[in-house]
């Protein structure tokens, strides 16, 4: 599969700026000076909300506790490791098979998400690339294809770079796995979503995507990932893996930077 050739030169440009910013190391959250370039200052690592286990097998929310020895709930015990379910998952599947997250978007993580997202700081892509191999390991593993959420054309050309495909390019690329940058394209333009709630959203998204046509035969039987920054209400991500998998795909995972933790509704 080949990566697009506007998204390939967009990644050509984030690779100049990392090697252009290499000096001085700046903390990616904050920009005061670190010891190492790409990471975080020690104040600011302190204050993300770095997502471990225990967490929900298939939405990948944390659990405050430890909450059953493996194999007690529904879903069992799957190849020795725990496979544990959390009360929404258990009344409803997601659409997703699995969601996994590196940081919780919370006020901490809200400002690095932006300052990846609005500050033009592309590099912050190889630490973030490795923060999502190894929060997203089992995923990618298992993926055929990494896939961003795409951006509209008209929005990609304000903010010159779709911050989701870097990210899905770059911890492909750790993972050995196939990125397909445009596996996905926006069919119309939709609002932009921030003030929304979740019905306005989900009515905002939907027959907003499509595969691609030249990927279109290649999506059946597949497993993807998809990757995006953030994870709010899901439905844009919700309304991409409808649209992969309508067109046959076996799974779709979720991948992403950051990711809104409500409190537990049980
Ligand atoms: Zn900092
Ligand atoms: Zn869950």
């Amino acid at each position: 599969m080949t990566v697009g050739s506007a998204t390939a030169a967009w990644f050509g440009r984030a690779a100049r700026a990392a090697l252009d910013s290499v000096l001085p190391p700046l903390c990616l959250r904050c920009a005061t000076p670190t010891d190492a370039a790409g990471t975080l200052c020690a104040a600011c690592w302190s204050q993300i909300t770095w997502l471990s286990a225990p967490l929900c097998a298939c939405c990948g929310v944390p659990f405050e506790f430890d909450p059953q020895p493996p194999g007690a709930q529904e879903g069992g015990a799957q190849s020795g490791t725990q496979y544990l379910l959390c009360g929404a998952c258990l009344r409803q599947r997601p659409i997703f098979a699995r969601a996994r997250a590196v940081f919780r978007y919370d006020d901490a993580g809200r400002g690095l998400v932006l300052a990846f997202k609005h500050g033009d700081r592309l590099h912050g892509v190889p630490a973030y690339a490795r923060w999502l191999a190894r929060a997203g390991a089992e995923l990618l593993e298992s993926a055929d294809i990494v896939a961003p959420v795409p951006l509209h054309w008209t929005r990609l050309a304000w903010r010159r770079y779709n911050q989701a495909a870097l990210l899905a390019n770059a911890a492909a690329a750790l993972a050995g796995r196939a990125a397909v940058p445009d596996l996905l394209v926006r069919t119309r333009r939709t609002p932009q979503q921030g003030e929304m709630g979740r019905a306005a959203r989900r009515r905002n998204v939907r027959r907003a995507f499509d595969v691609a046509d030249r990927y279109r035969a290649q999506v059946a039987g597949r497993r993807i990932v998809l990757v995006d920054d953030v994870l709010t209400t899901g439905a844009t991500a919700e309304a991409c893996a409808d649209v992969l998998l309508a067109a046959g795909a076996a799974a779709v995972d979720l991948l992403t930077l950051a990711r809104v933790v409500r409190p537990a509704a049980d």
